[in-house]
């Protein structure tokens, strides 16, 4: 068993890191008290996003995406979710789901996202489907030899700068019938209905969208009538994984300012570490931090492996779910500590370890709330048994 990080690996992370301590925090504050960034700062950043090869690295070299293993994108997600204000999210990452459009939706929609060129938001969530998507009320209903969708959609993250929403309706209002289009935002029918603001500050928004009517043909139909779920469940893995190594990087960043902060500060004669209540939050700190990069760092490789020697799909899904469920709510634990390590400084806007505390709070929330992460893994744990995550399996079966 060799654990040792390739050095191309090593030389990205750290060129990740360089990128974030370069334009990502520079921006933090400046995003923090004005609740966002000027036009300008973030056409600046998107071109260094570009220039520094961090764009896309979720997809293939002949889409116009970098071709980074899992693993790879695990090291560069770490290093960017140290920023604050879900920075990390110049750097885009287009839906998976779009590559299994036709050769004409890659060319129109799939290859302009990569370069940047355009930006494409995802909308499943609505005012009554969270959850549970089968209760989805939008609807495509066909008529003439076209579609037309009508509906609402909330949270549609990034939804302000993309021009293009994959909208997850059911056709007909048949629930059998889950299937994503792309919807052009500057259709005839498509509407904003409101910006709502959130805990966190986030460099983009979140509005609402309202479709009335959108007339849509089959073009604008991504994989097959019915073929919703089946095409977000890869999405859904890597958006896990994704989210879990930003929340190992915000736990290791709040974990080194306490640590730093614990050595410097000096009360009743001496530096606060030296009281055992604050060395004993900090190894608990870096213990949870360690486990979670091994749980992350080896799902990323298992899958990487699992790709090059035939995808064993179910078992990754499995273990994606654990390592969200443990890093979201690590990351919690850890930066909350952070926080009371810090004192009354910990509280203050301009510390990243407050604003993280508010920034993380999401991440046991969306891409699949913590007890739907736990729902599936006892559900796997019922059906296969206790193997995918206590034994050291790498297919569903043997091992
Ligand atoms: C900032 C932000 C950005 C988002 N971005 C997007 C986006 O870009 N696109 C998109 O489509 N959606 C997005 N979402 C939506 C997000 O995915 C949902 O909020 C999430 O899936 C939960 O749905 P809900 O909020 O309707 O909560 P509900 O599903 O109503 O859940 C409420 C509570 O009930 C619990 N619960 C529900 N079912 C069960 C169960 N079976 N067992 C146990 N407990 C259960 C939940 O865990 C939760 O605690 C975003 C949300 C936020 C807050």
């Amino acid at each position: 068993m060799d654990l040792t990080l390739p050095p191309r690996d090593l030389e990205l992370k750290a060129h990740a890191r360089r990128f974030a301590e370069a334009h990502l925090f520079p921006v933090e504050e400046e995003l923090e008290l004005n609740g966002h960034l000027p036009e300008a700062t973030k056409a600046r950043l998107k071109q260094a996003v570009i220039d520094a090869k961090l764009n896309a690295i979720n997809h293939a070299p002949e889409h116009s995406g970098q071709g980074y293993t899992q693993l790879q994108q695990t090291l560069i997600n770490e290093e960017l979710g140290k920023a604050t204000g879900a920075l990390w999210a110049v750097a885009w990452h287009p839906a998976v789901a779009l590559k299994f459009g036709t050769p004409a939706q890659i060319r129109d929609y799939l290859v302009p996202c990569c370069k940047g060129l355009r930006r494409a938001c995802f909308a499943i969530t609505e005012p009554k489907a969270g959850s549970d998507p089968r209760l989805v009320e939008t609807r495509a209903d066909r008529r003439g030899g076209k579609f037309y969708l009508s509906g609402e959609k909330w949270f549609v993250t990034s939804g302000d700068i993309c021009d293009v929403i994959i909208v997850h309706a059911h056709v007909d209002g048949d629930p059998d019938k889950p299937t994503l289009f792309l919807v052009d935002k500057s259709l005839p029918g498509v509407k904003v209905k409101r910006i709502p603001k959130f805990m966190h500050t986030y460099v983009f928004e979140h509005p609402e969208f309202v479709f009335d009517g959108v007339e849509l043909d089959d073009s604008r139909v991504l994989g097959q009538v019915g073929q919703g779920f089946e095409l977000t469940k890869d999405w859904f893995v890597e958006a896990r994984l994704q989210i879990a190594a930003n929340c190992l990087g915000a736990a290791i960043r709040a974990t080194e300012i306490a640590n730093d902060w614990a050595s410097r500060r000096v009360q009743f004669g001496r530096p606060i570490r030296d009281f055992q209540a604050i060395e004993f939050m900090l190894a608990d700190m870096a213990v949870e931090i360690m486990a979670a990069k091994s749980m992350i760092y080896r799902v990323a490789w298992e899958i990487d492996r699992q790709e090059a020697s035939g995808h064993d799909r179910k078992l990754v899904h499995a273990r994606a779910s654990a390592v969200k469920l443990y890093a979201s709510e690590m990351a919690g634990r850890v930066v909350d500590k952070a926080l009371q390590i810090l004192g009354g400084r910990g509280y203050m806007r301009e510390n990243p370890v407050e604003r993280l505390y508010r920034d993380l709070r999401v991440d046991r929330i969306w891409e699949g709330t913590s007890e739907i992460q736990r729902a599936i893994i006892a559900g796997q744990i019922k059906k296969r048994g206790l193997g995918p995550y206590v034994d050291w399996v790498t297919q569903s079966s043997g091992g």
